[in-house]
């Protein structure tokens, strides 16, 4: 290749990557409000204006906007900027790793690693906001890593198309399995947490009716799938008071499960909610050390990537997730810590896998065995 086109192709992939960074934005923000990612075109949610083509130009509107609406002066977030300079920045790390600059280049994966990075800046953002990962990443994932390795065998570093569907189901088995086995753990030894107040919070629901209803606890809002990750569960808190309609308890201990009300042993069901309020010392609440979501996300990386990617993320992502877990512990905001979701994590140390982490196991493995 002549450097006209070794330098006009790293620069298309990393506007490719601006490109594909500007529609992963419209999926961060679709996806979990189960709007559709194709039509209609984008709008300002906050006063409904069509976003024109000129304002939709990745990088270049954000900054000539300076961050607002052009119609109503809403702030537009810097989430924007930053997914599409992440993608942009990652597409061209994968181009450089295994493109043209590459000792012995793999053109056939570069797409490939595309598109798993894209579906980890989709689940990470979408987890940062909503505490879930969309299926359409995990259970997406799940099926592309298998059909992908189908296709392609070297992504699994295999000579034939059978080794490499094997070695991705038995990627797919051992990231599902482990991480079910972590989170089943994990439910037994930190199943549920306390929390105590320094001073009470006013606790109240929304008039809204069953799954669209939220629960407000001082300045967190709970969105009500999220109160109870398993039906069985229940939370706990200790009301200095409480107030039902008409009636009111003073130290009380209210239960609150998914049917309803338990308030000092006499029952009342979810419909009340709306005329509930109370004050709110210390509670109880069930939790999830790690959601379904991330097992899924790991069964998808064993997909792509085998075996031996999963043993590497688990190990950086629950190091990297330590690290910020003693970071908040030190730093006294160890509460917060309870919300912080762990998908970001695998992300981040796949994203690793990807840009070194796969070579040096290779390298390892080939100087093991002998072959290459
Ligand atoms: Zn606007």
């Amino acid at each position: 290749m002549t450097p006209f086109w070794v330098t006009y192709l790293t620069m298309l992939a990393f506007f490719f990557g601006a490109c594909v960074g500007s529609f992963l934005n419209v999926c961060i923000y679709r996806i979990p409000r189960d709007e559709s990612v194709v039509a209609p075109r984008s709008h300002c949610p906050k006063c409904d204006a069509m976003i024109a083509w000129y304002d939709n130009i990745p990088f270049v509107s954000w900054l000539a906007l300076k961050a607002r609406c052009r119609h109503c002066g809403a702030p537009i977030s810097p989430r924007y900027f930053l997914v599409e300079l992440l993608t942009s920045v990652l597409f061209l790390a994968v181009w450089n790793k295994y493109g043209f600059y590459a000792e012995k280049p793999h053109y056939e994966l570069v797409p490939i690693f595309w598109l798993v990075i894209s579906g980890l800046i989709l689940g990470t953002f979408v987890d940062f906001e909503h505490m879930i990962l969309p299926d359409r990443v995990t259970i997406g994932g799940m099926i592309a890593g298998v059909a992908l390795s189908l296709l392609v065998p070297s992504l699994q570093n295999a000579h034939s198309a059978q080794i490499s569907f094997m070695r991705s189901l038995i990627g797919l088995a051992v990231g599902f399995g482990s991480l079910f086995a972590v989170a089943e753990v994990g439910k037994i030894i930190f199943g549920r947490k306390r929390i105590v107040l320094e001073a009470p919070v006013e606790l109240s629901f929304s008039a809204a009716e069953n799954d669209e209803r939220t629960m407000k606890l001082g300045d967190e809002d709970w969105a009500w799938d999220e109160l109870f990750p398993r039906a069985s569960d229940k939370w706990k808190l200790e009301c200095p008071a409480a107030k039902l309609g008409d009636r009111t308890w003073n130290n009380v201990v209210v239960e609150l499960r998914e049917s309803g009300l338990n308030i000092g042993g006499e029952k009342f069901p979810a419909e009340q909610l709306a005329a509930f309020t109370a004050s709110v010392n210390a509670y109880r609440y069930p939790r999830e050390a790690m959601g379904f979501g991330d097992v899924k996300l790991m069964g998808a990386i064993g997909a792509f990537f085998g075996w031996p990617a999963i043993f590497f993320t688990v190990l950086l992502s629950s190091i990297l997730g330590s690290m910020v877990g003693i970071y908040l512990i030190v730093a006294k905001k160890y509460e917060w810590q309870s919300r912080i979701p762990y998908g970001p994590y695998i992300a981040l140390a796949c994203v690793v896998w990807i840009l070194g982490g796969r070579e040096w196991w290779l390298d390892y493995w080939f100087w093991l065995t002998g072959a290459r």
